[in-house]
């Protein structure tokens, strides 16, 4: 362990202060009422403040970013976030606004939301916009509350269910379950996409309505989505769309003519806001014409959603335009292709053909096991990439493969990135082949190494224990 790996509470040297106020200067304290006062003194870190910096920024460093390195988390786009989304979400006009404010004196503001759904609407061919929902899994629940609300309005009490295919995000059956929906799952078949023959019976007038995503999380794009949605509607369910993959197609297609009636859109993947840490994030909620009624006038969030965070996804729009946001999906393909025609020698390529902006292996071609010795898995090659300063792909999802290795490059990235990214993944491949210990003891050069990650996540410690 390095000195500055210490934690804060380890520095501290009793009587050591980070700053100086001149003495007598002040006038004396407020007298706080004795029942609020505290008997025995808080037990701070005393320290100096290069000690306090020196714990945060190192601190920092233990993080990886999309500012530190390549970060290729299939269905999760994880583009560059630029920079002046910042500088624009910090202008005073826009930071100092409260949410209680008068109408008449956020009038930009208003127009920021406005303008924003305009851009959206024509992006998916949707006719309106809700900004409340806080992220892609709020969006959902709030576009299935809306699908209830629609057959409801119309006196169709019997739609219960929502049909969801094997290869839908965790989310899509979560949201169902908590919209008090009943899930349906329709199976894909061996080329990936929904099997239309599997979906005729399940369809009739217990049928909310069907979620999907398109490219689906194979990023595959499902051709017969006009059929589908021919077959859904024919029976009077609805068509949910699950924004997240909407990356590859804008500018191109719209989720609207492929016959959704309703979407949302995570504007921290497509839209280039941060990312991550629980937040904050933005899952705006559209819908076609006949289902403007449905919009919920009862807030889903408190205030509108993060309002600087779609500032950031409208600068982002602004600062691309019509012509370059359609380059921003070509170029997310072609980073994809290029990342898998180059590793499908020793990566086991489940699906051939040409993905949209991500694709899954399953697993090492030779992951190195032989006469007991048990090879590689992916998880071994995610933690060995980790080493290399690389971020891990998505794994393990989709379920529909044992060893699946979800890569998404986007489109922010530069050739000599994504070849440095194939020459280590080759790396590893021949690291496997040979000796599979070493990617099983994998990472080796990280400040922690395999923690419990249901423990770290379901019983994080947030404080200081004394060893
Ligand atoms: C990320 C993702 C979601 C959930 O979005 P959050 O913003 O993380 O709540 C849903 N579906 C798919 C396909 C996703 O990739």
């Amino acid at each position: 362990m390095q000195y500055y790996d210490k934690l804060i509470f380890e520095l501290s040297k009793k009587g050591r202060t980070g700053y100086s106020l001149p003495v007598n200067k002040f006038p004396p304290a407020p007298e706080l009422p004795v029942e609020l006062r505290r008997e025995t003194p808080p037990d701070l870190p005393e320290v100096s403040e290069p000690d306090v910096v020196r714990h945060y920024t190192n601190l920092s460093q233990m993080n990886f970013g999309v500012d530190t390195g390549f970060y290729p988390l299939g269905s999760c786009t994880m583009k560059y976030n630029p920079k002046i989304n910042e500088e624009i979400a910090a202008l005073p006009g826009f930071n100092g606004l409260h949410p209680l404010m008068h109408a008449g004196l956020v009038k930009g503001a208003l127009k920021v939301y406005q303008e924003l759904g305009r851009a959206l609407s024509a992006i998916t061919g949707m006719e309106a916009f809700t900004f409340d929902p806080c992220a892609g899994a709020h969006g959902e629940l709030t576009g299935l509350m809306i699908m209830r609300q629609y057959h409801l309005n119309r006196g169709d009490t019997a739609r219960t269910k929502v049909i969801v295919p094997d290869s839908a995000h965790g989310t899509n059956p979560a949201s169902a379950a908590v919209c008090g929906l009943e899930v349906v799952e329709v199976k894909s078949l061996a080329d990936g996409r929904i099997d239309v023959e599997a979906l005729k019976p399940l369809l009739d007038e217990t049928v909310a309505g069907i979620m999907m995503t398109n490219p689906n999380t194979l990023g595959l794009f499902e051709t017969r989505i006009k059929e589908i949605a021919k077959l859904v509607h024919g029976v009077g369910g609805l068509l949910y769309y699950d924004g997240a993959n909407m990356n590859p197609l804008m500018g191109m297609v719209r989720p609207g003519d492929m016959g959704f009636d309703i979407m949302h859109l995570n504007l921290h993947k497509t839209f280039s806001t941060p990312h991550g840490g629980g937040g904050p994030g933005a899952g705006p909620v559209g819908v076609a014409k006949q289902l403007v009624d449905c919009l919920p006038d009862l807030r889903v969030s408190g205030f509108h959603g993060n309002f600087g965070i779609l500032l950031r996804a409208y600068a982002y729009l602004l600062m691309l335009g019509r012509q370059n946001l359609k380059e921003v999906g070509q170029y997310s393909v072609l980073s994809a292709n290029y990342i898998k025609e180059s590793l499908k020698d020793v990566y086991k390529l489940p699906i051939e053909g040409v993905c949209k902006h991500e694709f899954v292996f399953d697993g090492l071609i030779d992951d190195g096991g032989h006469d007991g010795v048990p090879g590689a898995t992916t998880l071994d090659v995610a933690k060995r990439l980790l080493d290399y300063g690389f971020h891990a792909p998505t794994i393990y999802f989709p379920l529909l493969f044992h060893q699946a290795l979800m890569i998404e490059p986007t489109e922010t990235e530069s050739k000599e990135t994504l070849d440095a990214f194939i020459d280590v993944m080759h790396q590893i491949a021949a690291e496997a082949a040979e000796d599979p210990s070493i990617l099983r003891e994998a990472p080796h050069r990280t400040p922690i190494r395999r923690p419990d990650e249901t423990a770290a996540a379901r019983n994080p410690v947030l404080k200081f224990k004394d060893a």
